[in-house]
């Protein structure tokens, strides 16, 4: 039996009412930009504090052309929760000079010129395709896909963008739009990066725990 379909509809039940993460919230007002942008703020921080760094951005600028016209050091304060604010505010100053000199302040919606922006790695060029334009043709795959389609036995891989790739031969495309949002949801609460909770797991009869040394 093909066990993909069932292990996502019971995930799916778990955490059909929880929260979105922020990005997903962005990516409603299907703003493929702010998407992007939010991605950017998202990475190595807390769902929280990307929340905050957001908000307080596009309050001042949401566009590329306002977040050019912010002095460096006024856009690193209005990111700061996000942390690695430095880093970031350079990267969403230059994504923004690129979009708006290159493409006249549009998002391209084409997943390779995404990547060809420096600073825009696959799993956030994903995002922005999948939510920011809603075309659902990839899989976005971060941490969290990657560690419990490994576990789960679906790949067995390295990286998430090889995950990625492997993913989208075995799950069936009707799925491929909510898996992201799924499965960070289901690896910050349940199947964690360290000592996962399998005791509670609404999956863990279809799980052979591949990598798992302890789990609670
Ligand atoms: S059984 Fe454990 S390892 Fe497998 S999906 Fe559930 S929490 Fe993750």
């Amino acid at each position: 039996m093909n066990k993909i379909p069932k292990v996502i509809s019971l995930i799916g039940k778990e955490f059909r009412e929880s929260k979105k993460p922020t990005v997903r919230k962005t990516s409603e007002k299907r703003d493929p930009f702010k998407t992007l942008i939010a991605c950017l703020l998202s990475l190595r921080t807390r769902d929280e504090n990307t929340a905050k760094a957001s908000s307080s951005l596009f309050k001042v600028a949401d566009t590329p052309e306002e977040i050019l016209k912010l002095p460096i050091r006024k856009l690193e304060k209005l990111i700061f929760s996000s942390g690695f604010y430095k880093n970031k505010a350079r990267t969403i100053n230059h994504v923004s000079k690129v979009i708006l000199e290159e493409y006249n302040g549009k998002v391209p919606s084409d997943i390779d010129k995404l990547m060809e922006i420096k600073g825009i790695g696959r799993k956030t060029a994903a995002i922005c395709m999948v939510y920011g334009f809603n075309k659902p043709h990839y899989i976005p795959t971060d941490v969290h896909v990657h560690q419990i389609a490994n576990r789960l036995g679906w790949v067995k891989t390295k990286i998430p963008d090889q995950t990625e790739l492997e993913l989208m031969k075995i799950v069936p495309r009707k799925y491929w739009y909510e898996l992201n949002t799924l499965f960070v949801l289901f690896g910050k609460k349940i199947c964690v990066s360290v000592s996962p909770f399998c005791s509670k797991c609404p999956v863990n009869k279809y799980c052979p725990r591949i990598g798992v040394k302890r789990s609670r």
